[in-house]
Formats: C-alpha cells, sequence, structure tokens
C-alpha cells in the first residue's frame, strides 16, 4: 500500500511545490507508482507536472467536495511520469465548501483509500496555509515533508506547523509523523544559511535529510516547460539533488521497516 507524504509549509515560497513534482519524478523514474496531489489553488504542481489547470475536466476540488469518484479526475501526465490529482482555483471553493461538512477534515483521506493499493508514493502539495486543505492533506497523510528555505524567519512558524501536525496525530490521524525537513535553496556561500541550517540540525537532528536541494537555476526555469527538471535537464544540480532525495527517502524507509527485525536479532 502507497505511502502518502504531505509536502508543506504555510511559508510562501519555500520550494513546496517544486519538492512534490520533482521529488515525484525522480521516485517515478526509480519505477515507484507514483500519484502527485495538488490541493493548492495556484495549480502549480498541476502545470509544473505538464496538465493545463485550465483544460482539466475534474480536480480535487470535486474529490474533496464528493461529486466525483477519485478515478475519474487522475490523469496521467507522459511528460512528469506520474499520475496527477490536478488542482486549481477551484479549490478556493473548496476549502469553503468544506467547512459546512460532516467529516470534512478526512475527505481527502477517504478518496485515497480508493486507489492507495495502484501506488507506492502519494505526495501532496499544499498551499502555503493552515487551513482546511492542509488539515485534509494532515488528515490522509503517514508522514509530513517540511521544506525549509535556510532564511532568517526560516524558523518562525514552524513551531505553529509543528503544533498543527501534533494536533492532527492527537485528534484524527495517530499514525502522522514529520517523515523529514529539506533544506531548500541552499546557498552555501552564505553566512546565514549555514547558521540556520546548524540550527536545524540542533533542533531536529537525524529527522533533517542529509540531502540538501541547492538554489539552482533550471529548477525554476523547469516549471515553464510543464516538466520537472529530471526532464529539463537531468544532469543539473536541482535534478541531482532530487535524485539524491529520492533515494534517502526510501532508504530511510528500508531502515525503519528493518530495526524491529534486528533489534531482535541483535
Ligand atoms: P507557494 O507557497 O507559493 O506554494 P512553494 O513553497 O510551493 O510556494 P515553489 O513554488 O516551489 O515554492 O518555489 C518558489 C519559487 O522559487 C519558484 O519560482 C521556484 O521555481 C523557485 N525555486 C524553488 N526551489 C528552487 C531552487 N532550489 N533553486 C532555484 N529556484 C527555486
Ligand atoms: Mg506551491
Amino acid at each position: 500500500m502507497g505511502k502518502i507524504i504531505a509536502i508543506t509549509n504555510q511559508k510562501g515560497g519555500v520550494g513546496k511545490t517544486t519538492t512534490c513534482v520533482n521529488l515525484a519524478a525522480a521516485l517515478a523514474l526509480t519505477r515507484r507508482r507514483v500519484l502527485l496531489i495538488d490541493l493548492d489553488p495556484q495549480g502549480n504542481a498541476t502545470m509544473g507536472s505538464g496538465v493545463d489547470k485550465h483544460e482539466i475536466e475534474y480536480s480535487s476540488c470535486d474529490v474533496l467536495l464528493g461529486e466525483i469518484d477519485i478515478r475519474q479526475a487522475i490523469l496521467p501526465s507522459e511528460a512528469a511520469g506520474y499520475d496527477v490529482l490536478p488542482g486549481n482555483s477551484d479549490l478556493t471553493a473548496a476549502e469553503v465548501g468544506l467547512l459546512e461538512m460532516d467529516d470534512r477534515e478526512r475527505r481527502l483521506a477517504e478518496a485515497l483509500a480508493g486507489v492507495r493499493e495502484r501506488y507506492d508514493y502519494l505526495l501532496i502539495d499544499c498551499p502555503p496555509s493552515l487551513n482546511m486543505l492542509t488539515i485534509n492533506a494532515l488528515t490522509a497523510a503517514d508522514g509530513v515533508l517540511i521544506p525549509i528555505q535556510c532564511e532568517y524567519y526560516a524558523l518562525e512558524g514552524l513551531s505553529a506547523l509543528l503544533e498543527t501536525i501534533e494536533q492532527v496525530r492527537a485528534t484524527v490521524n495517530p499514525r502522522l509523523h514529520i517523515e523529514g525537513l529539506l533544506r531548500t535553496m541552499f546557498d552555501a556561500r552564505n553566512r546565514l544559511a549555514n547558521q540556520v541550517s546548524e540550527q536545524l540540525l540542533e533542533h531536529f537532528a537525524d529527522r533533517v535529510y542529509r540531502t540538501i536541494v541547492p538554489r539552482n537555476v533550471r529548477l525554476a526555469e523547469a516549471p515553464s516547460h510543464g516538466m520537472p527538471v529530471l526532464r529539463y535537464d537531468k544532469a543539473s544540480r536541482g535534478a541531482l539533488a532530487y535524485l539524491a532525495l529520492a533515494g534517502e527517502l526510501v532508504r530511510r524507509e528500508h531502515e525503519a521497516q528493518q530495526t524491529p527485525t534486528s533489534a531482535t536479532t541483535e
């Protein structure tokens, strides 16, 4: 059964969508079956996966509001190598509509239950806010991946996010855990970036991915061509970083699965 990872940080522009699209593409390249779920009204992950958000018949909005079966809305993306549950500005209406529904935080979890078997990884791109869409993502997810841009205000707001995760875990989703914190748009020559990175390691230790995504113009260019960087320029530093992240994610999961067994044999 596929693992569901919510990629979230209520801070805007920290690399959530770039991470969602390129991690999805990197996992797909290693022959994992991947579904990308766009929960952001901006629809950037949809566009970045080569699906035109203006042309779609159904979106994640229709799924959340229970208007259609999720299978009707999922589209294969040839350009990206994975499937997409697209999103667009209709999601703004979904956020309001959800507030009037029973079970409003479980709508995505219930929909994904129907397709989870088909995938190895289901990655959710969240909007830059802690709203009902993000709560749906956290309720559906097994783990949370938090992209962090190492700059002065990076850690501000992180405690609100961690509290929200804790609340969701305590109420609707006990299996939710922090999958990892990812340093994005990193500039190794910048002293402040290095200081913030040190602070992250102090606070979160091995929950910080070893992989660091560097600032790389190829990552910023790829979405305008409607494709992940692995298709646009597979030798770029950005592409290599997301391949490394996919490797680290898969390796961590193997280790986590093996730990209980090796502990009993020691
Ligand atoms: P939002 O909160 O608006 O959804 P986000 O957290 O999804 O934003 P992105 O859209 O992934 O962030 O990135 C913000 C901008 O920075 C985009 O223009 C993107 O192309 C660019 N960008 C992201 N990561 C990198 C990187 N490693 N190097 C260079 N540019 C990057
Ligand atoms: Mg985004």
